[in-house]
């Protein structure tokens, strides 16, 4: 299907250019192709260290992987988007961290995949994205899947679709220092084209949810800024929410109820700011396991509100959401055809997304540029993406 909206503000990539830029890279043909796509969470946002739900989908937006043998026991990996920073790993030797912070990523990989019993051979991997870096769309995870891939192809293995994920989160978490939850690298490898994942972030459970409805589409708008009060936003919520958990007296928020938050404030046991953030938690759970039940029903009407819901609850109650995150919600709200919108991903920053009847995409995209130029100054890059599938062997 085409997309109403061109995207064009990002650099065209296809399994050709990656072919040639690898030629260029490595004075020979690629054998292969992966691929391994970004994400948008639709809602369940600061659910996931709560035991709770989320609900992503992968993006049209992806990490190409080009890959070739080769003999010596060493495997290779440069990127298009690190350029002149190539690494290489002795297959013989222990993989230790690197000075490089971007080789981390799949170097982390493939120490994962040989700790797994994954019997790794010497390769050439060459990687092109046009997952944008740093914007929340997680171009981490698509990379650390891509490169998962690519090893594995070259390997001649294969592995469960939850081993690969977890494999992938644990070479974030340990190699590269980053203390993600398990969704991103869920939805790059598990992604189904027209459906959203709904993940139980305690079980681990999946369930693939239609998110197909041809009067839609979705807009990804990036604020192309990371405020720094994000850095001790994200451990700071995470240590509330443990802190009412156990005063609540359960595991986690997800086994908490809105009455029972309400009695501890009363009683003088939560904070006002801890009531808060169990009422954005609890509420957020909730709103994600109704979002399913709209998109299941086709009502595209229930689903845009509670992305609504959600972002007033993020922004009032959870305080993660920025001014430039607001201004783009509130242009939208304003427009004819939309049907929700909300900041999405960790907050501070990063991206909001747009649910927008198709006929109607292309100028709301023009009515939030426009908006946001005259309130920022400047530019805020805005694509259309379907639900994409999820990583695969292209070629
Ligand atoms: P996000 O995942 O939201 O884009 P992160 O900070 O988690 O942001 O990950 C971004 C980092 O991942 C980059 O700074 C870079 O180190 C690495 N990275 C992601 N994609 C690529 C790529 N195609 N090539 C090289 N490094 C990449
Ligand atoms: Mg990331």
């Amino acid at each position: 299907m085409t997309l109403p909206v061109s995207t064009d503000t990002f650099r065209p990539m296809n399994t050709q250019s990656v072919r040639d830029a690898f030629r260029s890279t490595f004075g020979r043909a690629a054998k292969g192709v992966v691929s391994a796509p970004g994400r948008v969470n639709l809602i369940g946002e600061h659910t996931d260290y709560n035991d709770g739900f989320v609900l992503p989908i992968a993006i049209e937006k992806q990490t190409l992987g080009a890959w070739a043998p080769r003999d010596d026991g060493r495997v290779a990996f440069a990127s298009l988007q690190q350029p002149g920073q190539g690494v290489e790993i002795d297959l013989c030797e222990p993989i230790t961290p690197y000075e490089s912070a971007w080789a981390n990523y799949p170097k982390g990989v493939a120490l994962e995949l040989s700790r797994a019993g994954v019997e790794l051979a010497g390769c050439d991997v060459l990687f092109d994205s046009d997952v944008p870096l740093n914007a929340g769309l997680s171009s981490s995870a698509s990379l650390e899947v891509a490169a998962a891939l690519a090893l594995l192809t070259a390997a001649g293995a294969t592995l469960p679709p939850a081993q690969l994920a977890k494999l992938c989160q644990r070479a974030e978490n340990d190699f590269a220092g980053a203390p993600c939850g398990i969704m991103d690298q869920s939805i790059s490898v598990m992604g189904q084209a027209g459906h959203a994942l709904l993940l139980d972030c305690r079980s681990l459970e999946t369930k693939h949810v239609p998110f197909n409805d041809p009067q839609a589409v979705l807009l990804v708008a990036d604020t192309r800024v990371k405020h720094d009060i994000g850095d001790g936003g994200y451990p700071e919520r995470r240590g509330q929410c443990e802190e009412s958990a156990a005063v609540l007296g359960v595991r986690a928020l997800r086994d908490a109820t809105i009455s029972q938050a309400r009695i501890a404030l009363e009683a003088g046991q939560l904070s006002e700011k801890h009531f808060l953030r169990c009422r954005h938690v609890i509420g957020e759970i909730a709103r994600t396991l109704e979002a399913v039940e709209a998109l299941r029903a086709d009502d595209l009407t229930r689903f845009g509100e509670l992305m609504y819901a959600s972002h007033a609850s993020l922004r009032d109650d959870y305080e993660v959401s920025c001014e430039e995150l607001d201004a783009i919600v509130k242009a939208a709200k304003g427009c004819e055809g939309v049907f929700g919108a909300r900041m999405t991903g960790g907050g501070f920053g990063g991206c909001a997304i747009v649910l927008v009847r198709a006929d109607r995409a292309e100028a709301v995209r023009d009515a939030i540029i426009a908006q946001f130029q005259v309130r920022f100054g400047r530019d805020c890059p805005i694509f259309a993406t379907h639900a994409a599938a999820g990583a695969c062997v292209v070629e």
